[in-house]
């Protein structure tokens, strides 16, 4: 039976050592961390996500505020407003909410932002110094990732890490954290395009799914022992479920946990963990460490 990564109770731990640096900076005389987090339009999913950020960073002692616009905002009025945030320092760090209505460029956004206050690590700058191995802001998931596989005593060094999928927040930024001196894997990334994928998978000793497929990962393109992390969030119809449906990953649990050492569940595996990070570099972006 592999070992249960439990995102939930590892972010917990994270968030309670936020917590802890808060409450020593605000003793020693300072003003608590303030993050702005901006939300364009009302996507019900993203409207969730930014009063998850709010409740997370209140209870660890970080203030926020949401900043609400209507979804008719034009570029221009979006971009002033993260000018302003920008020069106000009493905010430490900036977040928009993604996506943007389709009307604004979310690159455009996202380069106006001061990286300084970048604690997405979105910005060019924060994942220039990310792709080079400069301290900085980390990318919330990738490192929520690296600090489970830390926290769990996992081996990475001159572990083979594959990663399935190649998007700029996951599989990218993730292939670079795991590269980074200290963490040493030797990495690949793996898409949509790449051949025998299967037999790729099977050489990893830490296989990482960042697919959106449910029940993509079967049993037999993991190795014996690996460790398997499952970054996947996909709803599957259940009617079971009052509300029609469960939240699943990438991997097929039932048939890989078996043959695993360590398998992250879903939920309560990497989703935790994300929120966790973001809470890290506002404090950061607060110190300037
Ligand atoms: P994207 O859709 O941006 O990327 C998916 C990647 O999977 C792409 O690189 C794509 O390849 C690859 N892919 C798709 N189909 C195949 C296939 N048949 N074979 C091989 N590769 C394939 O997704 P994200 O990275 O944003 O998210 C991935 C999953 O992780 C989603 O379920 C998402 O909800 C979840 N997620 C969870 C988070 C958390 O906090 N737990 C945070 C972020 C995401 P190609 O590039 O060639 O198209």
């Amino acid at each position: 039976m592999a070992q249960l990564i439990d995102g939930k109770a590892i972010s917990a731990q994270v968030r309670n050592e936020v917590k802890q640096a808060v409450a020593e900076r605000i003793a020693a005389g300072h003003r608590p961390p303030y993050l702005a987090v901006v939300l364009v339009g009302d996507d019900p999913a993203s409207a969730s996500y930014v009063r998850g950020k709010a409740k997370a960073s209140a209870e660890v002692g970080i203030q926020s505020d949401t900043l609400t616009y209507d979804a008719s905002i034009s570029e221009q009025e979006l971009l002033d407003i993260v000018q302003r945030l920008n020069d106000d320092e009493g905010v430490d760090g900036i977040l928009v909410q993604l996506p943007l209505p389709d009307h604004i460029d979310d690159r455009k956004v996202i380069h106006a932002i001061d990286p300084a206050k970048d604690v997405d690590c979105f910005h060019p700058e924060s994942v220039g110094n990310l792709v080079i191995g400069l301290d900085g802001f980390q990318p919330a998931t990738p490192a929520g990732i690296v600090e489970m596989l830390q926290r769990t005593e996992i081996q990475t060094s001159g572990a083979q890490c594959v990663i399935i999928g190649r998007s700029n927040i996951v599989g990218k930024p993730l292939a670079n954290l795991m590269l980074k001196k200290g963490l040493d894997s030797t990495v690949t990334v793996c898409h949509s395009r790449t051949k025998d994928l299967p037999a790729i998978a099977r050489q990893a000793d830490i296989l990482v799914a960042a697919i959106g497929r449910a029940n993509f990962v079967t049993a037999d393109m993991v190795k014996p022992g690996a460790v398997v992390i499952d970054v996947g969030i996909n709803r599957v119809d259940d009617d079971s479920r009052e509300r029609g449906y469960r939240l699943v990953g990438d991997v097929d649990f039932e048939a890989v946990e078996p043959i695993a050492s360590a398998i992250t569940p879903v939920p309560g595996g990497v989703g935790p963990m994300t929120i966790a990070v973001l809470l890290q570099n506002t404090l950061r972006a607060a110190t300037g460490a």
